[in-house]
């Protein structure tokens, strides 16, 4: 499907190798330092469909409502093709990312922009809260 340089390079567009940037995170041999690794990293388990990795590092309020099976289906019916970091803000112990991600839903390209929110707990950062916009 995809070519060899293509499938080397990190879903989450930054340019960097998938061993060098989110790789080592979904593999659980490094912690993301800042949120915007983080949602780096969410980013590529979606295109990944590793809903462990997006479900490991949820807390609080991003938990209420997750349903595995169905991001599972979810996450593998769509095609994830572009990541696009608008602003980021941390804190001490929070963090804000908004981005806009580009999908192929059956073919049919759509843009979801969302402000995400972040907490650091015990030097590790979770994704807390989100404000999902579809565009179509
Ligand atoms: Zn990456």
């Amino acid at each position: 499907m995809n070519s060899k340089k293509i499938q080397k390079e990190c879903p989450c567009q930054s340019g960097q190798i998938y061993q060098s940037c989110c790789g080592p995170f979904l593999m659980k041999i490094a912690t993301p330092l800042t949120p915007e690794q983080l949602m780096r990293s969410r980013y590529t388990a979606f295109a990944k469909v590793d809903i462990d990795y997006i479900q490991a590092t949820m807390t609080g309020l991003a938990l209420e409502g997750f349903n595995y099976d169905d991001l599972k289906v979810w996450a593998a019916s769509i095609e994830w093709v572009g990541l696009q970091i608008i602003s980021t803000s941390t804190q001490s112990d929070t963090g804000e990312v908004v981005f806009v991600a580009s999908y192929l839903d059956n073919g049919v390209a759509g843009k979801l922009q969302e402000k995400s929110q972040f907490v650091n707990r015990g030097g590790t950062w979770f994704y807390y809260d989100g404000d999902v916009r579809f565009d179509t």
